[in-house]
């Protein structure tokens, strides 16, 4: 999702630095509830937030392009469903079976079901006792909603009634009902089979984050008993539904009938297939199948106007309110660059259908979010084009389909791994479409969500890991600061330094090797270590893990008029005193003193600038504390700027990137004077 998702809030990137300040309550740390359970140890804070610093296997110049792409997931849970919509009550009673496969190496004797829905049951769950911000939620639910597993009944297990000993509350907090513990009556081999038959009720609550009801408009998401991914090693990926957080699952094949009543305009993960049956009188029955995909979202409304369009043989289908279709069009615009430039980027986009939900005015909340082949953008009817929300919120869900759908990283864990690579592919892609300036202008300064992230993360500070579960975090601005724009601004600092080419090619291969995969962050640090080099991935693994941070300073420069030696000079066996004098060329000499602060070592241009004019450029490794350069020419130095191009866009304090020489006025600093406007600007307007 976005922080920009509730739309309201204003310029992408800025609200994400913008998240409330909140109480902040200590997030719990999930535990393994049972000590009889002994093989199997819950992930905990401690264990997942360090990074295993071994190497990563080679990935491979395989990679580079979309040949040895994979056609389907590993099919690990299948969900055949049924539900229909009440909206006079607001429930969806479901029923169906999950089909689920043993992939560890261990026999399995429990399972653990995710009921997200229930973080919206009362105020005791985890998700309603965290502290609020970061855009969404902030106004609590004022509908609560539910979901009430009434029958789980496996198969192959002699029909067993699995509910009877299945620990409805997660274990560790008693008070949440999101994480459910199955015990299982025998044991499930490596490689066999677990056929569930289950039956359920769910209530959305008033729409908060994500999922809930506004009028007579239904975004539904984790809205069914859904599996927790089984770790190969045997260690279910279990945990409550925490409020930064977003998910975790296998991929699988869905089949999903949705009956609603008749009138009301259904979009879905999934390509529209026949109904089994035909509809009942008065009611609308749809019926979605998509396999590799590791959720299922769609949406209901009586109110929404359909658009269609077709995009290099993808189906594009964009739900919207009557009159907005000047913000349609614009949004297929967006998704037909965004399924090009991603594909090229990071393989090709392998689903036939790709749905993009507009909600209605007063369901802001719903907006900004992503779903297999379901994404959810927003933004006003009458929306300015030269403001680029749209684009910029469209751009940024349609990316969540490479960096969580396909490549399938641990949400809770690793957030940086979907939400600040894809706020990088975004604001890079967004930028090669738009131009600089894809946000706003100024006068003198194009604004982009490269600045913005850069401000925001610089604002955020580095005295926290960007490398933290969703759960660590103790404010939504922390989470969007870093999580977000610090990811984002570390890898266009890398890009600076290294070259966007060969940080995008990192990424692609990354991308390509670990689609329809669960990565980890030492598979990303592999990537750029294989691609750009060791330095490069030194620098990201402690920026990402070791708070890591630099600041390069143009301390001092000077220049004089060269001069002849003065001194004692022993010359054919005579001593002699000289003076002093100009020399013949009335060229000038000086030097420029530059230091760089903080623990990242990234190489860096210095500019030396000439009162006439003149400009010359050395390239410093950075791995010193300090460098001093050489000034000689036929002009006094005039200003000594080190990374002119703004590079480093990590550079904390971007104020001291420039001296003029002593004595001398400066050149021009117009540069350097609408950046630390800017920066003003942007700190004035973030609380
Ligand atoms: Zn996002």
């Amino acid at each position: 999702m976005t922080g920009a998702g509730r739309l309201r809030e204003g310029l992408v990137g800025l609200a994400l630095a913008a998240g409330s300040t909140a109480a902040a309550l200590a997030a719990p740390t999930p535990s393994h509830g049972d000590a009889g359970l002994a093989a199997a140890p819950a992930p905990t804070i401690e264990q997942t937030t360090t990074l295993a610093r071994t190497s990563a296997p080679p990935i491979g110049p395989t990679w580079d392009d979309d040949a040895a792409l994979p056609a389907h997931a590993d099919d690990v849970v299948d969900y055949t469903l049924h539900a229909t919509l009440d909206p006079a009550l607001h429930t969806v009673r479901g029923s169906g079976t999950i089909v689920w496969r043993n992939r560890s190496v261990v026999p399995v004797h429990e399972i653990w079901l995710h009921l997200y829905l229930n973080a919206f049951k009362n105020e005791r769950s985890v998700f309603l006792r965290e502290p609020v911000g970061f855009g969404r939620g902030g106004g609590g639910v004022s509908e609560f909603g539910y979901i009430d597993v009434k029958s789980l009944v496996a198969r192959e297990l002699d029909g067993a009634d699995l509910l009877r000993g299945a620990e409805r509350t997660s274990p560790g907090d008693p008070d949440d009902e999101t994480d459910v513990r199955v015990p299982l009556p025998r044991e499930v081999e490596p490689g066999a089979t677990l056929t569930l038959d289950v039956a359920w009720e769910s209530r959305l609550p008033s729409l908060v984050e994500r999922t809930g009801h506004a009028g007579t408009f239904y975004l539904v998401g984790q809205w069914f008993p859904k599996l927790a991914r089984l770790e190969r090693d045997g260690r279910w990926a279990h945990f409550p539904f925490h409020h930064l957080a977003e998910f975790y699952a296998d991929f699988g094949a869905y089949d999903v009938t949705l009956d609603v009543p008749a009138g009301y305009v259904v979009g879905a993960t999934g390509t529209s297939t026949a109904p089994e049956a035909p509809a009942p009188t008065g009611r609308s029955v749809t019926r979605w199948v998509q396999r590799d995909v590791h959720d299922f979202a769609w949406t209901a409304w009586d109110h929404f106007e359909q658009h269609a369009a077709d995009v290099d043989g993808v189906a594009v289908r964009v739900l919207a309110p009557p009159g907005y279709g000047a913000a349609v069009a614009r949004e297929i615009e967006t998704v037909r660059f965004g399924l090009r430039r991603f594909g090229e980027r990071f393989g090709r986009y392998p689903y036939p259908v790709l749905t993009v939900v507009h909600p209605p005015d007063g369901a802001d909340e719903a907006g900004g979010m992503e779903y297999p082949t379901l994404i959810t953008t927003g933004g006003a009817w009458w929306e300015p084009r030269s403001l680029r929300r749209i684009e910029a919120v469209t751009l940024h869900e349609l990316g969540h389909q490479w960096f969580y759908g396909l490549v399938a990283s641990d949400e809770l864990t690793h957030p940086f791994l979907d939400e600040g690579l894809n706020s990088y592919a975004e604001q890079v892609a967004l930028t090669e479409w738009l131009g600089p300036g894809t946000l706003a202008s100024l006068p003198g300064l194009e604004l982009g969500d490269a600045e913005l992230r850069r401000a925001a993360a610089v604002a955020v500070g580095h005295d926290d890991p960007v490398a933290q579960p969703a759960s660590a975090f103790v404010t939504g601005r922390d989470y969007g600061g870093l999580v977000y724009a610090r990811t984002a601004t570390i890898f266009a600092t890398l890009a600076g330094t290294y070259g966007q080419a060969p940080v995008m090619r990192a990424l692609g291969r990354y991308a390509r090797r670990f689609r329809w995969e669960h990565p980890t962050p030492a598979d990303l640090v592999g990537a750029v270590r294989e691609v750009v080099g060791e330095e490069a991935a030194a620098n990201l693994e402690a920026a990402l893990f070791d708070r890591a941070w630099v600041d390069y300073v143009a301390v001092a420069a000077t220049s004089r008029r060269r001069t002849t030696a003065a001194g004692l000079f022993d010359r054919a066996g005579k001593r002699e005193t000289a003076t002093a004098t100009k020399s013949a060329d009335g060229g000038f000499e000086g030097w420029a003193l530059i230091q760089r602060h903080g623990t990242l070592s990234l190489p860096v241009d210095i500019e030396l600038r000439g009162r006439d004019g003149s400009v010359e450029r050395v390239r410093w490794d950075g791995r010193g504390r300090s460098t001093r350069v050489t000034w000689t020419g036929p002009s006094e130095l005039a200003t000594a700027v080190v990374d002119p191009d703004a590079r480093v866009l990590l550079d904390e304090d971007r104020t001291n990137d420039a001296v003029r020489a002593a004595g001398h006025a400066p050149a021009s600093r117009a540069f350097e004077h609408a950046l630390y406007l800017a920066e003003v600007g942007l700190a004035a307007a973030m609380p």
